[in-house]
């Protein structure tokens, strides 16, 4: 006799084996734990593997980046696949040699070249971004348009018929390059692009005269033609005539995704828009959104390596020694009853720092403490040490990238505070949750998707919600919700629980999020545009 599981394993191989299976190539920027500097990389980290377990052909695409110490072994996993192509851009012939590694069911891919091998993250170091973005993601879509076709990966390459995932602006020109380079010579007919949008606000607008380097027909030119507004042009006869790859991949993909329905209807606004809304409207019926998923195994609080003391919602002990510990390391008053409130972002316009600078003088007369972990624009971070100094026992600053601190700090906080300008979809509130830290974010985009409003007299008083959204983008609105969360925590412990467990057991695996990727999948190969 078989036991449960033996028979759900069966149940699901089965669905596994009668489900229509793609072969499917990823292209992105950055994937963890290879590369990340944002939530894209935690997506390109693990929707591969979630696709891959049920039964996809998944290869990931991305730059081998190389920071040229002895001490980087990020692709110590990954062998020369001895395969070189060459790539004809930027009025030359550049030569690049594939990396590959089997993990997890993925086929992790990275494309190897002098100009992914340099100090910083993937778009720049402390200067800023780096002059030659353009090139290298155009080196990018290139190679991974070549990858399919060239890579035998276990002995068979993935052929023409496959799906192209590709991820924000520096992969846009795959689906252009998939129309205008291959078809129209046979090849690739039978292939599908989807363009996933985590952030608009980035498009890989370059001036017009670059455009004959990417490795482009001519007569594709209007496919991205666009044109700076007035303020940033640079004199009065530039006529601000430029290149906007995305726009390209807006025109060319067979379909759009955005990281949440929230963040879908904004970008088709004047508003959230950033001048493409129009372009995006009149592709409606093929744009769709769907939230992210989370790394549940990396991200769990009973089993979680970075922090001192596990937990769950069964037993929250461990969350108040994780506080206390949390308050110890960044040498603050050991109080476990002192509201802990946390940020963790790239220090950003985008993520309403500046809101969290006018609030703070206002916010430290009460009895709270604050942490920020961040970095980015230089001016935030020289305030986030400032204001170290001003508020010794009750605010912490740390400045820099640092992923074990990044839990710590979702582990212990009592609230987190996202209040972001917009928010395609926000992975920070989803680790809060699960941690049993209550969010308390601007209700934007995939924010107001996944944040429920704490409501407590739903359920015959028993309540419901798991957190705060706020609105409008105001330090007086921010305040006034932290205020309120403050108190509930402070006056209404049980309830406080309520809130916590309510969080702690939402569901955001990455498998219902690659169960609607597949309805996606399936409409870009029986419904062409
Ligand atoms: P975005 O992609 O706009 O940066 P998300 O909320 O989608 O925002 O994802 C941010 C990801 O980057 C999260 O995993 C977050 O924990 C991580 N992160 C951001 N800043 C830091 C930092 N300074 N140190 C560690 N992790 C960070």
């Amino acid at each position: 006799t078989q036991t449960v599981e033996e028979v759900t394993d069966i149940e699901e191989e089965e669905k596994i084996q009668t489900r229509v299976t793609y072969n499917i190539v990823f292209v992105t920027s950055e994937a963890a734990p290879y590369s990340k500097t944002g939530g894209l990389g935690d997506v390109s980290g693990s929707l591969p593997i979630a696709l891959a377990t049920r039964g996809h052909r998944v290869m990931v695409v991305s730059p081998r980046y190389q920071n040229g110490t002895l001490s980087d072994k990020r692709y110590a996993g990954a062998s020369d696949v001895d395969c070189h192509i060459k790539v004809y851009c930027f009025g030359g012939e550049q030569e690049v040699a594939f990396f590959h590694e089997y993990r997890e069911g993925v086929d992790w891919v990275f494309v190897d070249h002098p100009s992914y091998h340099r100090p910083g993250n993937p778009y720049g170091d402390s200067y800023g971004a780096f002059g030659d973005n353009q090139f290298r993601f155009t080196l990018l879509c290139h190679a991974a348009c070549e990858a399919p076709l060239v890579l035998p990966l276990g002995g068979f390459t993935y052929g023409e018929k496959c799906l192209f995932l590709v991820n924000d602006w520096h992969a846009s020109l795959v689906p252009i390059l998939l129309a205008a380079k291959y078809r129209p010579y046979g090849v690739y007919k039978d292939a599908r692009s989807i363009l996933v949008i985590h952030n608009l606000a980035h498009q890989g607008v370059e001036p017009a005269a670059t455009y004959s380097s990417l490795g482009l027909p001519p007569q594709w030119y209007g496919a991205l033609e666009w044109v700076f507004p007035t303020w940033a042009r640079t004199h009065a006869l530039d006529t601000g005539e430029a290149v906007n790859v995305l726009k390209g991949a807006i025109v060319t993909a067979d379909r759009i995704l955005t990281v949440s329905k929230g963040y879908a209807w904004e970008i088709t606004t004047t508003e959230g828009g950033y001048g493409l809304n129009g372009l995006l409207s009149s592709r409606k019926s093929v744009l769709n959104g769907i939230t992210n998923g989370i790394d549940v195994a990396d991200w769990d609080p009973s089993s979680d390596e970075h922090i001192p003391f596990c937990y769950s919602a069964d037993d929250l002990s461990g969350k108040v020694q994780c506080k206390t510990a949390l308050q110890k390391e960044l040498g603050l008053p050991i109080q476990p009853n002192c509201p802990l409130i946390g940020f963790i972002g790239r220090l950003d316009y985008q993520k309403g720092i500046d809101l969290i600078q006018d609030a703070i003088p206002e916010l430290m007369e009460d009895d709270v403490q604050f942490v920020m972990l961040g970095s980015g624009d230089q001016r935030f971070e020289d305030w986030m040490r400032a204001t170290e100094e001003t508020y010794k026992n009750k605010f912490r600053g740390w400045v820099g990238f640092n992923v074990p601190i990044s839990h710590r700090i979702t582990a212990g906080c009592d609230i987190l505070l996202m209040p972001s300008r917009f928010e395609p979809c926000g992975l920070n509130q989803l680790y809060a949750m699960r941690y049993g830290t209550v969010p308390v974010v601007h209700g934007t985009g995939g924010l107001k998707d996944t944040v429920e409003t704490f409501n407590p007299y739903a359920r015959g008083g028993s309540g419901e919600g798991t957190g705060w959204t706020f609105s409008p983008l105001s330090k007086e609105s921010m305040l006034a919700a932290l205020r309120v969360a403050i108190s509930t925590y402070r006056e209404h412990k049980s309830t406080w629980e309520g809130l916590m467990r309510r969080g702690m057991e939402k569901d955001y695996t990455w498998e219902s999020a690659a169960t609607q990727y597949e309805q996606v999948f399936e409409w870009a190969f029986i419904d062409p545009p």
